[in-house]
């Protein structure tokens, strides 16, 4: 299978005292996994929750691939991991708090031979970049992102709206979240990058596109980094977390 051009970028930003979002790659010959979770409910509660998910996840990542000569469900495998995550936070708040407090959004991309299937709860984002088009996959579970949908609101407007953090699903919050699951085939040079909204809210999405479709090939790692120095040049409000993965033999987007 041909080897990816992953890399990632995360930083705390200019304003939140420490990083709550997390991130996990791994490139296996069969199957290749990508994904962030941006945790809430206080500093340390919201890195345990994002940590917790994507633990959860690489886990279960691991085990589909360990023993399996067949055909890995991969939809079926999300899908437990994310209600397995959840589960697992909620039993750790309750542990630590008393009560439930703490939640993270999940966004996951396995990329496979010949397709890629996503899972994905909260406001995180995966893009893919496709001969020129940049496509955003997932559908924000937030306020603003439902007012976006029936029309209230537009997309710059609700990069600027006071209630932009208010999440309307996550996980770790209730029993049994909505976790969306989406496969696709996958094209010849195709491109993903997934990323919290530390970098929706500071960037536009023309503006993510534009830089990403100029890359002059100096690889996934310059472009994640070069995505999160522009969220920070424009204030950096929140933790901004990035996974680029790049098609291996690309010539040009
Ligand atoms: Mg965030």
């Amino acid at each position: 299978m041909r080897r990816w051009d992953i890399a990632v970028a995360s930083d705390t930003g200019q304003v939140r005292s420490s990083n709550e979002d997390y991130y996990c790659h791994f490139q296996t010959t069969t199957a290749t996994l990508l994904a962030v979770a941006d945790g809430m409910g206080g500093c340390a509660d919201g890195a345990l929750a994002s940590t917790i998910a994507i633990h959860t996840l690489s886990q279960h990542f691991r085990n589909a691939l360990r023993g399996s000569n067949s055909v890995v469900a991969w939809e079926s495998v999300l899908r437990e991991a994310f209600l397995d995550a959840n589960e697992e936070i909620m039993r750790t708040a309750l542990e630590r708090q008393g009560e439930l407090g703490m939640g993270t959004t999940l966004t996951a991309l396995v990329i496979t031979q010949k397709g890629i299937i996503c899972a994905h709860c909260g406001d995180s984002r995966l893009y893919r970049v496709r001969g020129g088009r940049f496509e955003q996959l997932t559908a924000d579970h937030s306020l603003v992102g439902e007012m976006v949908r029936k029309g209230g609101l537009t997309e710059e407007e609700a990069r600027a709206h006071p209630q932009r953090n208010v999440l309307t699903n996550a996980l770790g919050t209730q029993a049994g979240p909505r976790v969306d699951l989406a496969s696709d085939l996958l094209w010849p040079e195709d491109n993903f990058l997934l990323c919290t909204d530390g970098l929706i809210n500071a960037l536009s999405p023309a503006e993510i596109a534009e830089l990403i479709l100029a890359e002059k090939g100096n690889g996934a790692q310059s472009l994640a980094y070069q995505l999160v120095s522009m969220a920070n040049a424009r204030g950096g409000p929140d933790n901004i977390t990035v996974v680029v993965a790049l098609w291996p033999d690309r010539g040009r987007w």
